[in-house]
């Protein structure tokens, strides 16, 4: 006997990895070269300099029980204030080390969040706009909230307001804000955010209950589009940041990133502490501390994203010039495009992975059943090789 609800999760394929896996097994039969796999996010840039220096220095010059011990399980203090200090310096805020919560990532992060902002007993909704990334749906459910999808607005890739406007109810919670976003690169614009904090401000006056912005932020650091990406607490105060330094330091294996639940917030020392009891709920002990450390000394560091930039500008001019729908990326390391000639993505994606052996990530994972996610976290040289090909795939799907 085993729990239905875990076995159905741990059992469920993933297309993103059935695919990834496919790729390993072709690349062993016909070379590396000659598979062309964009299915994973795994950042293609090294870590920086700074944090190889900062994890030498620890694991060579500390005493070993000091880099390798437990920290509090909300984190270091000094790795707390060293976040609160650079979001401070760089958004005109003044958050202090009790408003952070470190976690292992992103996940777990959101995960804690949606837990303690959800009911017990009742029911919970938490609102996401399509495409969305599809861990929600399980960070939702296990926080007993059903994840309602928005279709996605496949011209600009902000937010589908009208449908947003139908879908609040009384069991509101949360809305899950992702930007840059995965899979579509796009990044909401101050205008889309200030429309979204008006309209949520509105509604939680109404139903008299808030209902927050759960603000996920693994690509903030990943940004190449004019302007800045606005930070949405500077929006609208009931929102809480889910930060990973995953993507933005190159890290994704080790695991660490935070909570911000801001002092503005409404209850926001009773969610602290809620996520708090979420996060030991779910085995959190404490993120780890090397990574911490790490994390104390170069919370002010940032990517050097320029391989990612160029990617971005070669995928959009060339898959444009074939004849591609696309969206238009600002940052993370995603390019969305559309199935051409009325096929479906899934159709497309098999058909790229059987005569090609391009591996393309069909969009109905992400909401988007016609829309195709390439991750371009690699050299644009394999971008450049590939090429030939997406358009002979362009060519054939018109046939
Ligand atoms: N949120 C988004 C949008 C992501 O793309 C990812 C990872 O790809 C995560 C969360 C999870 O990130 P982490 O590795 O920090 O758990």
């Amino acid at each position: 006997m085993v729990s239905e609800k875990m076995y159905a999760l741990g059992a469920q394929p993933s297309a993103i990895r059935d695919l990834y896996e496919y790729g390993l097994r072709k690349a062993a039969e016909v070379g590396e070269e000659n598979v062309y796999d964009f299915t994973l996010g795994n950042p293609s840039i090294p870590a920086p300099p700074e944090v190889n220096l900062s994890i030498l220095q620890h694991i060579t010059q500390d005493p070993s029980i000091a880099v390798h011990g437990y920290t509090p399980g909300a984190g270091d203090p000094k790795c707390r204030a060293a976040i609160a200090d650079d979001l401070n310096a760089r958004f005109g805020t003044e958050y202090s080390l009790k408003d952070i919560f470190i976690t292992c990532g992103a996940a777990p992060a959101i995960t804690a969040t949606l837990a303690a902002l959800c009911m017990d007993g009742e029911t919970n909704e938490v609102i996401v706009n399509a495409p969305f990334f599809p861990e929600y749906k399980v960070f939702a459910n296990n926080s007993g909230a059903e994840l309602i999808i928005l279709p996605a607005d496949e011209e600009a890739f902000q937010i589908n307001f009208p449908a947003l406007e139908a879908a609040i109810s009384n069991n509101t919670r949360a809305v899950m804000v992702n930007s840059p976003n995965n899979p579509c690169g796009v990044a909401y614009s101050e205008e889309t955010i200030k429309h979204l904090a008006n309209i949520l401000a509105k509604r939680s006056a109404e139903l008299g209950h808030t209902i927050y912005i759960v603000c996920d932020e693994p690509y903030r650091e990943l940004y190449f589009g004019e302007g800045a990406v606005p930070f949405i607490p500077n929006y609208y105060s009931n929102t809480i940041v889910c930060y990973s330094y995953s993507k933005s330091l190159s890290l994704p294996g080790e695991r660490i990133g935070y909570v911000l639940v801001p002092p503005v917030a409404a209850d926001s020392r009773n969610i602290y502490l809620a996520v708090a009891g979420a996060a030991r709920s779910m085995g959190h002990v404490c993120a780890p501390s090397l990574m911490q450390k790490m994390v104390t000394d170069c919370a002010t560091v940032r990517p050097d994203i320029e391989v990612y930039k160029k990617n971005a500008a070669y995928l959009q001019e060339e898959m444009s010039r074939i004849g591609y729908r696309t969206a238009h990326p600002d940052g993370a390391f995603y390019f969305f495009f559309k199935a051409p000639f009325g096929l479906t993505a899934k159709e497309f994606s098999d058909m790229a992975r059987d005569e090609y052996n391009v591996l393309l990530v069909p969009g109905g994972t992400f909401g988007c059943p016609d829309w195709l996610r390439l991750s371009f976290c690699c050299e644009t040289e394999k971008l450049e090789r590939v090429m030939p090909y997406l358009e002979k795939l362009y060519k054939e799907a018109e046939k």
